[in-house]
């Protein structure tokens, strides 16, 4: 299981587009009940981003390489539910909204990873045009 904190720039890059494609080749368009819950500015939000790793880490393990039917009815019934609650509740308490990001602590690897993706944290609060920035 990775740990983004530790990583290099060369791995968090690789990570990041990993990450991304799950999210946004999987998670997204396959999953309807779960797209509500993730709002634009998740890439923001750290502890979302540890979430949606995990959620994606235990999605690869049930349906790539050796996959199993008790790996797979885990992630859709535990991990995936679970993870996605985490990350509702997460920007709940963030404050934020389908369209409203609320500033948060960017960590470092993620503001670099975003910027090299072509969406800085910059970038993204002109997406969030009713933005709210804090301290
Ligand atoms: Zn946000």
């Amino acid at each position: 299981m990775l740990w983004w904190p530790d990583l290099s720039p060369a791995e968090a890059k690789t990570s990041w587009t990993w990450l991304t494609s799950f999210v946004e080749g999987v998670l997204v368009p396959r999953y309807a009940v779960h797209r509500e819950v993730l709002l634009p500015c998740w890439r923001e939000h750290g502890d979302v981003v540890d979430e949606l790793t995990m959620i994606a880490g235990k999605w690869r393990e049930a349906y790539t390489g050796d996959t199993s039917l008790p790996a797979a009815a885990e992630w859709l019934d535990r991990w995936l539910p679970g993870g996605m609650r985490r990350v509702r509740e997460a920007l709940s308490a963030a404050g934020c909204k389908q369209h409203e990001h609320k500033a948060v602590y960017i960590p470092r690897y993620l503001a670099g990873q975003t910027g090299e993706l072509g969406e800085s944290p910059t970038a993204h609060m002109s997406v969030c045009s009713t933005a709210t920035i804090q301290g």
